[in-house]
């Protein structure tokens, strides 16, 4: 199967909406779309307005979702309120995790939830380092998946991606190697291709990604994608990380 690329920039807590309009305009303006490479940005609630049909070749998504409806959630957003705003919603990002103390079950609910309002999760999943040195890293993950993916309708699988972002990697500037992603998207591959055969659920990696990791990371054989924090942030680095799955592209 031709391999595709998903290149995704979670730009967390920083930029404002006209900084948002303003960056997407020039990031459109640095690469040419191509077959199979899909960029993304995710820029804060505060911004989604602003970005809307700027340009075809730079998707957008939410950092963060709640599940309900409607309701008596102050601050909370709902999914309905992302539709024709996000293409694609953040779930279970680490920060969600570890320090608004979302849980597994919660995590879930808000997946389906996304998929329910015809929004496409990214789901992200990683191990803390104590969990790596401690040789628990597949389990964590693993089970992470198992609960965050549970109860996906079979027609529903297209929409979904995982992020594997251990939380070690992350804005740390210590990646993970690719070796080491590519131990873990493998068996998250495995683990997909029984829940979902034949369905290309694509699985980017996440942590410390720079233009000078990206190429190599993005050529193991199970990472279709990036998702980049700091390093999306900026123009010329984020399109520099665009251009390491063009190369791969042949484009
Ligand atoms: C992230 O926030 O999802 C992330 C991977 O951040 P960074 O690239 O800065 O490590």
């Amino acid at each position: 199967m031709a391999r595709e690329y998903f290149i995704a920039g979670n730009w967390k807590m920083f930029k404002t909406a006209d900084e948002s309009r303003q960056f997407v305009q020039e990031l459109a303006r640095s690469f040419a779309p191509v077959a199979g490479l899909t960029v993304a940005v995710f820029p804060p609630f505060t911004a989604l307005a602003s970005v809307q049909g700027l340009d075809p070749r730079v998707h957008i998504g939410a950092q963060n979702m709640f599940y309900e409806a409607q309701g008596a959630f102050t601050g909370e957003i709902s999914p309905r309120m992302l539709q024709g705003l996000a293409e694609y919603v953040l779930l279970g990002h680490s920060e969600r995790r570890e320090i608004f103390h979302e849980s597994d079950r919660d995590v879930n609910r808000k997946l389906l939830a996304a998929l329910g309002a015809g929004l496409k999760p990214v789901l992200c999943v990683g191990e803390t380092l104590p969990e790596r040195e401690s040789g628990q890293t597949l389990e964590k993950v693993l089970r992470q998946l198992e609960h965050g993916l549970a109860g996906v309708a079979g027609g529903d699988w297209p929409n979904v991606t995982v992020a594997y972002e251990p939380i070690w990697a992350i804005g740390t500037g210590r990646n993970a190697t690719p070796g080491q992603a590519q131990e873990v998207h493998g068996a998250i591959a495995r683990w997909l291709a029984g829940k979902a055969p034949g369905i290309p659920v694509k699985v980017l990696y996440g942590g410390s990604v720079k233009p000078d990791n990206s190429l190599e990371l993005l050529s193991q054989a199970d990472i279709s994608g990036v998702l980049v924090g700091g390093a999306s942030l900026n123009v010329e680095s984020f399109s520099a990380i665009i251009q390491c799955g063009l190369t791969l592209l042949g484009a």
